[in-house]
């Protein structure tokens, strides 16, 4: 049994955490706040339960796989798979319905442009070929040098591994397949997964496009928020002792690292390796800022709802220099539509959030904070004609000013920017010094629940090899 330090308690701290306990090995994991889940998390107010991070969830296989390990298969919540995947409002007053059904997503995207019902179908063709050219590769098994990538993709066909590297920008792909700037917005709305521009990110992002159809958006029932209480319970119960409250670094002495003056053999850093590192100068991705409504009556809306900004270049142009953008693209969740345990008979509670830079050092954060709560309810009221003159309480809000406070380089959700041809494999790495991983979005594969789960678990696999378990 060798003694392991996880730093951080976000979902790919916990993720790693369990699995090295399951593998045998003694593990404490100290988190910095009172409270572990990192960025996900549910807040529950006046009856009403708000998730507070993420509210899309795709790649259920690899969530039921990793309570499966952890032999906590009864400690995950229910997921329910999203039909109409997301409702998407433009601001000429038309909409797209990207139903998870192609031939009715398909439909949709005709009445926006006759040719754009196969334009949908031939863009979620190439997707899914950028998936099993790029993104099968990369989330096969940790990503550790460009040629073990190359060589993973080129078992998927030569053919294939070609497709990946001719890709430009998302950008570019989304106007080879849709005569509609609507559908091209669509399509373009996929970098910021990864909190990228479109115009910058390559066109491999649009495998996400291809994983949501391919394995479904879902929500948890109960709230998202659900999965990191089932992970919770999942370490406890596999016997990780978890230390609240102690920010915790790692120290080199002889054979062996010091956390929080004990003694461990190997540490995995659930912490942003850009904030470790010290990489001041490295480029950012976008952080968010989320507002919570009780609503006083039950609303028919769906739900997931974007209500894109009418000039989406200019949105990313305003963000990438750092400013707020004048126009907000924003993504509403009403959770309630699928899941009546999120809202009491006749309310809805409303998740709205924003994409907004990282922190800038002459930012006055309350302040932004009033300006952006004012444009999202204007939007609301303008775009959505049942929440047409019905009062909006706040209940709560998440800034970059908090995202910072659990770790996140300037408040950036997903750390590194990954911009350019080769932006994805220019990651902080996995490995750190001989004994030290890294897990979590700030690392392979990237950030979004499944990533970092899958991302704990190749760090606890790394750190178990290391400590001399079999691979
Ligand atoms: C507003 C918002 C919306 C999102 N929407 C989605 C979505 O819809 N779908 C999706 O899949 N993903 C979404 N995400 C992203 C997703 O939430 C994250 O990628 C994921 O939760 C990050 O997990 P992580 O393992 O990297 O840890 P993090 O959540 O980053 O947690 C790291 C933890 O480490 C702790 N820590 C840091 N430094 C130290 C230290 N020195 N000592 C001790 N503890 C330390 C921090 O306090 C924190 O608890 C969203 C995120 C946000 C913020």
């Amino acid at each position: 049994m060798k003694r392991v330090a996880v730093i951080g308690g976000g979902i790919g701290g916990l993720t790693a955490a369990g699995m090295l306990a399951r593998k045998g090995h003694q593990v404490t994991l100290f988190e910095a706040t009172d409270a572990l889940g990192g960025k996900a998390g549910t807040l529950r107010v006046d009856g009403l339960v708000f998730d507070t991070g993420p509210t899309v969830m795709t790649m259920p296989d690899t969530v039921r796989a990793t309570f499966a390990d952890l032999g906590a298969e009864d400690l995950m919540p229910r997921l329910e798979r999203l039909p109409l995947q997301t409702h998407y409002r433009y601001a000429d007053g038309r909409e797209f319905l990207c139903w998870e059904d192609l031939d009715r997503a398909a439909e949709s995207a005709a009445a926006l442009h006759p040719a754009d019902g196969d334009g949908l179908r031939s863009f979620f063709a190439d997707a899914q070929k950028v998936y099993r050219a790029a993104g099968q590769p990369y989330l096969d098994a940790p990503y550790e040098t460009m040629m073990g990538f190359m060589a993973r993709a080129a078992r998927n066909g030569l053919g294939t591994l070609v497709t990946g590297l001719k890709l430009s920008t998302l950008d570019a792909l989304g106007r080879k397949h849709f005569e509609s700037q609507h559908l091209q917005q669509f399509v373009n709305r996929f970098a910021t997964y990864a909190g990228a521009s479109p115009y910058e990110a390559n066109a491999a992002f649009a495998m996400i496009a291809h994983i949501e159809r391919a394995f479904g958006v879902h929500h948890a029932i109960g709230g998202l928020g659900g999965i990191v209480e089932g992970l919770v319970a999942a370490v406890k119960r596999c016997g990780v002792e978890v230390v609240l409250g102690q920010k915790a670094t790692h120290e080199k002495r002889g054979s062996s690292f010091v956390v929080a003056e004990r003694e461990f053999d190997a540490v995995v850093v659930n912490a942003d390796p850009l904030a470790l590192q010290h990489r001041a100068g490295d480029p950012l991705t976008m952080s968010g800022y989320v507002a919570m409504f009780d609503v006083p009556k039950r609303l028919s809306l769906p739900h997931h709802t974007i209500l894109f900004s009418s000039d989406y270049r200019k949105e990313f142009a305003e963000l990438s220099a750092g400013r707020l953008a004048d126009e907000l693209t924003v993504h509403v969740c009403h959770p309630a539509a699928t899941d009546p345990t999120m809202a009491p008979e006749g309310r809805s509670g409303l998740y709205v959030m924003v994409n907004v830079p990282p922190i800038q050092p002459a930012d006055e954060w309350k302040t932004n904070a009033r300006v952006l709560e004012a444009q999202v309810r204007s939007r609301l009221g303008a775009m959505i004609p049942e929440l047409l003159g019905v009062p909006l309480r706040l209940v709560a809000e998440r800034t970059p000013v908090d995202l910072e406070k659990k770790g996140a380089p300037r408040g950036s959700i997903y750390g590194y920017l990954p911009h350019g041809k080769f932006g994805p494999f220019k990651r902080p790495a996995m490995r750190g010094e001989p004994g030290v991983f890294f897990a979590g979005g700030g690392t392979h594969p990237g950030g979004g629940v499944p990533l970092v789960m899958l991302s704990g678990r190749f760090a606890a696999g790394m750190t178990d090899a290391h400590l001399g378990g079999r691979p």
